[in-house]
């Protein structure tokens, strides 16, 4: 390891699509599982360096989340777009935010846009709850900045037809709701330890990679090691996928930590 090199800790926060698994009012055996890594709560990491710890997304399971993980203080939120299960938890921020005042997000312009009318009450100086989180946004292109010391690259990737944000950190590379990339951004994706992908289903959809598509972007990319997220209950059973997959090729779970 290059001795500049943070030791990033990563902790999968929640590795279930939109819904989350068990869905409700489903019969789906996946859905039924009694395997724990069959419970999948809407996707989002927690990412540590160094004393600072941030999350990628904050959707509708994130007070589990930092209740499960015990998360004590955190730093600001690198959003990747604005659908619900990745900004549902905006509210409870404020546990935090009353620790630090403000809490930095960094997100593109179409997040903000999306944010500032879903939530007035926090992002309209008129309109301002005096309870609400308070949130500070810093608006994110396709160029590089840097977050408490370490280097962010930003990549432009489509869900569907929108553009969305993936982030790289070092040789580790967060890409969720992906369905297209293009080969300019792809370049920044070169010479990855882990990449983590959106594999949401066997069969194909519109704005996701399927597990086919998931597997041929990681054949594509090489990463050293490859863990799937986003995903739903009809990807299947955890168990009985991992065993299909390449060796290097994972499915993530809930609670699964890993250092780089
Ligand atoms: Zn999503
Ligand atoms: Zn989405």
């Amino acid at each position: 390891m290059n001795s500049n090199k943070k030791l990033l800790k990563i902790t999968f926060l929640g590795t279930g699509t939109s819904q989350g698994i068990p869905m409700i009012a489903s019969n789906d055996p996946v859905c039924l599982s009694k395997d724990v890594k069959d419970k999948r709560l809407r996707a989002s990491i927690l990412i540590s360096w160094d004393d600072v710890t941030y999350t990628v997304d904050c959707g509708l399971d994130f007070r589990q989340q930092m209740l499960r993980e015990n998360v004590q203080s955190l730093n600001g939120v690198f959003f990747t777009h604005h659908h619900a299960d990745h900004i549902g938890g905006l509210d409870d921020l404020r546990p935090f935010c009353y620790k630090i005042g403000e809490m930095p997000i960094f997100l593109n312009q179409i997040t903000l846009d999306s944010l500032v009318k879903r939530f007035e009450y926090i992002f309209n100086p008129a309109l301002k709850y005096p309870g609400a989180p308070t949130v500070k946004p810093h608006v994110i292109h396709k160029t590089n900045f840097k977050v408490d010391d370490l280097e962010v690259i930003p990549i432009e990737v489509f869900h569907g037809k929108l553009p969305i944000t993936a982030y790289r950190f070092q040789d580790f590379a967060y890409l969720t709701d992906v369905k297209y990339i293009e080969d300019s951004e792809k370049e920044k994706l070169k010479n990855l330890e882990v990449l983590v992908v959106d594999a949401l289903r066997i069969e194909e959809h519109p704005t996701h990679f399927n597990l086919k598509e998931a597997l041929a972007f990681v054949e594509e990319i090489k990463p050293k090691k490859a863990f799937f997220t986003h995903i739903s209950h009809k990807l299947g059973f955890h168990k009985e996928i991992t065993k299909k997959l390449p060796k290097n090729v994972f499915l993530a779970y809930d609670g699964l930590k890993i250092e780089i």
